[in-house]
């Protein structure tokens, strides 16, 4: 059970103060308190844990502080969509909105590898109107003899030049919680020229620990990959760890999965699960269509299958498209054969749009001819 309590209740109320004796007194129930801090208010959500199943919920929702109270399944308790569930999905962050209707794209490097390419893919970014990036400066690799990324040694550049260029968000992959510390002080030092959703990669989908760590913090909202070789509901309980401790702020991404039988491509694609996540959780939902395609093969209708696993995917209603892209491809450090190029990025920004707006019209179609407009 969740009890929603009225936007910015004080904690020093009376309505508070009896709310929370009630509720504190339930018989085998655990309280847990979780704050939403929206645009305009602050949401306090309690979350009734134990034997909640013979609870009234219709008392629950008398109770003088609570606004509603909503009977959640057991899984993805705070990220999860449930049952009568009409809480608002999605956050803002340093100026941009996610949320499971919007559309955001990163395209950028998968890999930072010098400033001269870090200028150029942001400059090219700016000029079409771009205002967030994807920039790897701590990369897993499989072989611990290739590029590892320059670390924090990268972090002024990349954070200035993005400054310059007038990026707001940087998704980043980080692999261990010191690197939180690594970024939230370069960026303070350079009065925060910009911002960083923190990657969490498919090889640490389940590295729980990290996932607590990256938790704990509310500064930067999150991009959780799946993964590889997990099922959904395995991927969807891992993200929860980073709500459980008090950041919900996390934007869930399909970047295909490690199986044979997606050959010829690196991942076997997995955009149908779009509306999947979308209906089992609140998240907006992320498409990485380089690192599940993973080549520059050319369909014979002319189009790259990259650009058409981006399109399946945002079609399909994603809110945002991760996309490795690079000014010179052949001398990328990380991934280069699957970058795309950068005139290839107004079509790929254009076909993107396309794809949103026609998710939109899908919805409007089905709603006339189903005759519920
Ligand atoms: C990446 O996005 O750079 C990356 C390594 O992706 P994944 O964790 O999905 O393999
Ligand atoms: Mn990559």
């Amino acid at each position: 059970m969740l009890a929603i309590l009225h936007p910015n209740i004080s904690r020093d109320s009376q309505a508070y103060r009896e709310t929370m004796h009630f509720l504190e007194n339930l018989p085998g129930v655990t309280l847990r308190l979780h704050e939403v801090q929206g645009a305009t208010q602050k949401l306090t959500e309690v979350y009734l844990l134990g034997e909640t199943k013979s609870l009234d919920k219709d008392e629950i929702a008398a109770l003088p502080a609570v606004e509603r109270a909503i009977r959640i399944s057991q899984e993805y308790r705070i990220l999860g969509r449930h049952l009568d569930d009409l809480r608002q999905n999605g956050f803002t962050y340093n100026g941009v909105t996610f949320d499971q209707s919007n559309l955001n794209i990163f395209a950028g490097l998968c890999a930072v590898d010098n400033q001269e390419h870090v200028d150029m893919m942001m400059r090219s970014l700016s000029e079409h109107g771009q205002e967030c990036t994807r920039m790897g400066a701590y990369k897993p690799r499989t072989n611990p003899y290739s590029f590892q990324g320059h670390g924090k040694g990268c972090l002024p550049w990349v954070f200035e030049t993005a400054g310059k260029y007038g990026i707001r968000v940087i998704a980043m992959e980080i692999t261990h919680e010191s690197h939180i510390e690594e970024i939230d002080n370069c960026l303070e030092k350079l009065g925060r020229p910009t911002g960083v959703m923190l990657q969490v990669g498919t090889r640490n989908t389940q590295n729980f620990e990290l996932l607590k760590a990256i938790g704990r913090q509310q500064t930067y909202p999150v991009l959780f990959k799946r993964g590889f070789g997990i099922t959904l509901n395995e991927s969807l309980n891992a993200a929860e760890y980073l709500a459980t401790e008090g950041n919900a702020k996390v934007i869930f991404c399909l970047r295909g999965m490690k199986t044979e039988a997606g050959q010829p491509h690196r991942n076997m694609v997995d955009f149908a699960h779009v509306p999947t996540v979308k209906r089992l959780t609140r998240m907006p939902v992320c498409v990485d269509p380089s690192h599940s395609v993973g080549t520059r093969d050319r369909a014979p209708d002319g189009l790259l299958e990259v650009t058409h696993a981006t399109a399946q995917g945002v079609i399909a209603g994603a809110n945002m498209v991760l996309a490795d892209f690079h000014p010179r491809p052949e001398k990328a450090l990380v991934d280069g054969p699957q970058a795309l190029q950068m005139d290839e990025l107004p079509a790929f920004l254009a076909d993107i749009q396309l794809c949103h707006e026609t998710w939109k019209k899908r919805q409007q179609l089905y709603r006339r001819l189903e005759g519920a407009e």
